[in-house]
């Protein structure tokens, strides 16, 4: 690289008369460092100069030039965590990290986005454009892994210190593509081009044992020892990307697994000459972090995915270990230095590995291990859907784990000891703690494996925690209720508002200065725009440029004119029938039906955009999606509707197809049945951009309408009271559709073939589970949704009404910052402390 002594950049860069550092140079932050940066990565790296340089090189150039800038952030972090003796370390093991593109979010929270924009100008380039070109790593299938990514936001920027623990999927979540109106699945191979962000670390990587049997022996003192003989060992490498907060110093890794073979296992092999067998070898080991399983909120109860599970965890608490172990004399301490949060239960193997570890490999005994394990481990439970619940049978335990069935069936028997002691007689608490559940084949429970194994248990919402404490665990909120705890979840609002509503963003800042993107609750200050006019067309205008953005993406990768003056009416996650997809098609089809019967009813013109992937073997969601696309191809070339109703299935909804669309957004759809969704982070990143929501009360909607006021919020259906109610008296669909004639009308031209062509079979499996046999009880909701959607099309013809509910709705949104939740989690669960990184020493 150059010299320093005869840089023209340096000395026109820094104007004191010092010696400078080498890195001052080449990571910079002056015009002309960066730009000199770029174009020197955009030739040493890529390989390229501006002659021939494609849109992507661009990209790869300036992705090196910011990571470069994060580095010595980065290794200052990571040295003051190992050197600091004092503080907790905050671990948060998620088999999911949906992180959406790194770049753009970079820039922001180092503060140089308008920099960065000048530089790429000046060579004629667009940052946009360039943005574009990264891959989105979809290593999440939904708000679960969102989840995790806007918490090492929000750790980096409150200066925690954190690692993030998962693992580097070969194949994300799939690339979800429209054919004929169904879902087709492409595999997402984002690291076909490598990746700028990560930092391989083969030095610190460590074997994972698999398989095999156990072996009882004693020790030099005569104690009793056992060991794991594995029939497999693979090789598990750590790859880190720099997570950095805003605007600060810290800047926390995430660790990401990858799986390869272990060649020292494989030597006898290659040494026998069995070549083929040790290429197999290779082949099998890598193939545990090859591909994320897409399903959401359901278990696919594979052998692959349990050995997933265990590999990131093992690999991860291996590392805490070896960290922990090069400050401290003994392990004795782990617990005060160490936090482990299990976000749900894919990592809940981690109870048994902890134990495990102290255990057999470094000479601890029960009592002490179990003690440390407990004030170590904290667990997060998603969901309430019985269905959701991971069960492994008892059988793949065995074969795959072998030494932690026993410890898991030790632990089960002190535990069940103690509560026979404790509650004689009360054989109902033994068959709901236990974790083993006896059916004809026995199952671990691990839900139950990571309640018993944690100090803290929380729900993410605070209808779902009660839920949680009356319904899903009550066993374990009656048995321990100080261990329970609501963390209602959030979003960070660095990549969901400044990130991708910049202008909304610059016109808050205007207003009221900048403090909210560190202190979302001073977003309050905006209350008092919301009767200004003049504030309020500007709000209104945001909106619109928003809406003409997405309405130019929709036309070019759609080929659908909608028209920005009507209501974007928005319902994007994933695919799920309790998240009642079904339901806004249902409206749909009413407000059609009425077209036809009166074709100049005036009613307010609505574009229903929607977007989601369902699982690939989720018939129903899959069909949902089809029925989506059908209705839309009737409504959308019916002349009858002139334009006025619009239906837009965009594919393959991910993180930054998200940036486009919650900014867009008149009206949110949150319908889930009342009960069922844990809390939702979608609805959040909805309502602080100024969309307004329609939704039930459930998840994180009953928060979100307490903060905004009722009168701001959609409020319709049934409560999660009324649904328990109502399914004990026993719910009759067919009472609602023999009641309501319009409903009738609506479920009728479904399966008489209205939208498929006369084809009365293809919609039938939908139409008869609405009817017949539906847990979501959609039409007991739909008469309240349809008379709730009139309110809607009656209030937004009120522009001014519109305008101050949206910014209300905005200015109210400060509690559901990931920042608030995580504050929670620090001084209430981890007990966890802020350190400031400090670059000179
Ligand atoms: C926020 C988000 C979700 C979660 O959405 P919900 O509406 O809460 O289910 C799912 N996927 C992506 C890509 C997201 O950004």
């Amino acid at each position: 690289m150059r010299k320093k002594s005869n840089s023209p950049v340096l000395s026109n860069s820094n104007n004191t008369a010092t010696a400078i550092k080498v890195e001052d140079d080449r990571t910079g932050m002056s015009r002309e460092t960066l730009k000199r940066a770029f174009l020197d990565n955009l030739f040493y790296i890529q390989g390229v100069d501006q002659s021939n340089a494609s849109k992507y090189d661009y990209y790869v150039a300036l992705a090196y030039t910011i990571r470069d800038r994060l580095l010595h952030r980065f290794l200052k972090s990571v040295e003051t965590y190992k050197k600091n003796n004092d503080t907790k370390l905050v671990c948060y093991l998620s088999a999911e990290f949906l992180m959406g593109r790194h770049l753009g979010n970079n820039l922001v929270n180092l503060d140089i986005y308008q920099e960065i924009k000048t530089v790429i100008k000046e060579l004629d380039l667009d940052l946009e454009e360039l943005l574009e070109e990264e891959p989105d790593p979809g290593l999440g299938n939904g708000g679960l892994g969102r989840l995790a990514a806007c918490f090492l936001d929000s750790l980096a920027s409150l200066e925690i210190p954190a690692i993030g623990y998962g693992i580097r999927y070969e194949f994300g979540i799939f690339h979800q593509l429209i054919r004929d109106g169904w879902q087709a699945e492409v595999p997402d191979n984002w690291l076909k081009f490598g990746n700028p962000w990560e930092l391989a670390r083969p030095d610190e990587s460590v074997e994972i044992k698999l398989g095999g049997h156990t072996q009882n022996y004693h020790d030099n003192q005569g104690n009793f020892k056992v060991s794991w003989i594995p029939d497999r060992v693979v090789m598990a490498i750590p790859h880190d990307t720099p997570v950095p907060g805003y605007k600060t110093n810290t800047v926390n890794p995430l660790r990401l697994w990858k799986a390869e073979a272990s060649e020292s296992f494989n030597f006898d092999a290659f040494n026998a000459g069995n070549y083929d067998r040790a290429v197999e070898e290779k082949i099998n080991s890598e193939t545990i972090s090859k591909v994320l399983y897409p399903n959401d909120n359901t278990p696919a109860g594979k052998e692959l995915r349990l050995a997933q599970q265990y590999f990131f965890v093992a690999a991860s608490l291996q590392d805490l270990i070896r960290i922990h172990l090069k400050n401290n004399p003994s392990l004795d301490n782990f617990h005060d230095r160490i936090a482990i949060q299990l976000n749900d239960t894919h990592p809940a193997i981690a109870v048994a590995e902890l134990m495990r570890l102290f255990m057999d490999e470094h000479g601890m005994g029960w009592e002490q291990a179990w003690s440390i394990t407990q004030q170590t481990l904290c667990y997060t439970n998603h969901t309430l859907l019985p269905e959701a619940l991971e069960k492994w049978s008892v059988s793949l335990f065995e074969k795959l784990l072998p030494r932690h069935l026993e410890i898991i069936y030790r632990i089960n028997h002190f535990f069940l000891e103690d509560i026979r002691s404790w509650y004689p007689g009360r054989d109902d608490l033994v068959d709901q703690l236990s974790l083993i559940e006896e059916a004809e084949e026995q199952k671990v429970r691990m839900a139950n494996l990571a309640c018993v194994g944690s100090h803290a248990i929380n729900g993410v919402a605070a209808l779902h925690t009660e839920l949680l404490k009356k319904d899903t665990l009550k066993a374990f909120a009656f048995l321990s209720p100080d261990k329970f705890f609501n963390k209602t979840n959030g979003v960070t609002p660095r990549r969901w508002i400044l990130l991708s509503n910049p202008a909304l963003s610059q016109l808050v800042t205007e207003k009221i200065g900048d403090s909210w993107l560190k202190d979302l609750s001073q977003m309050k200050a905006l209350e008092k725009y919301a009767d200004d006019s003049d504030f309020g067309q500007q709000w209104r205008d945001i909106k619109k440029a928003n809406k003409e953005t997405l309405a130019q993406y929709i036309l070019k990768t759609q080929g659908i004119q909608v028209d920005t003056n009507s209501i974007f009416d928005v319902l994007v996650k994933r695919i799920h029938e309790y998240k009642r997809q079904h339901l806004c098609v249902l409206h749909i089809i009413t407000l059609y039906n009425r077209l036809k019967r009166n074709p100049d009813l005036d009613i307010y013109p609505r574009t229903f955009i929607f977007g989601g992937k369902a699982a690939p073997g989720y018939f129903m969601a899959k069909l949902v999606i089809k029925l989506i696309n059908s209705v839309g191809e009737v409504v959308n070339k019916d002349p009858d509707i002139r334009g006025r109703l619009k239906v837009v299935f965009m594919p393959n909804f991910n993180v930054s197809l998200g940036q486009k669309i919650y900014p867009a957004a008149d009206l949110s759809e949150q319908i889930s049945t009342a009960g069922k969704e844990a809390s939702g982070t979608g609805n959040m990143k909805f309502a602080m951009n100024g969309a307004l929501t329609i939704g039930t009360l459930d998840g994180a909607n009953i928060e979100i309408r307490e903060e905004a006021g009722e009168e701001n919020f959609f409020l319709f259906g049934l409560t999660a009271d009324e649904v328990y109610q109502r399914k004990a008296e026993g719910y009759y669909a067919m009472d609602y559709y023999e009641g309501n004639e319009e409903l009738k009308g609506v479920i009728d031209s479904i399966k008489d073939g209205y939208f498929s062509h006369g084809d009365t079979e293809l919609f039938r499996p939908i139409v008869d589970s609405l009817l017949y046999d539906d847990p979501y009880m959609l039409l007991a909701d739909y008469h309240s949704y349809i008379e709730c959607q009139k309110q809607v099309a009656i209030t937004y013809r009120d522009q001014k009404k519109w305008t101050k509910m949206s910014i209300l709705n905005s200015a109210r949104m400060g509690k559901f910052s990931s920042d608030r939740t995580i504050r929670e989690y620090c001084n209430e669960i981890w007990n966890a402390k802020s350190v400031k990184i400090n670059l000179e020493s």
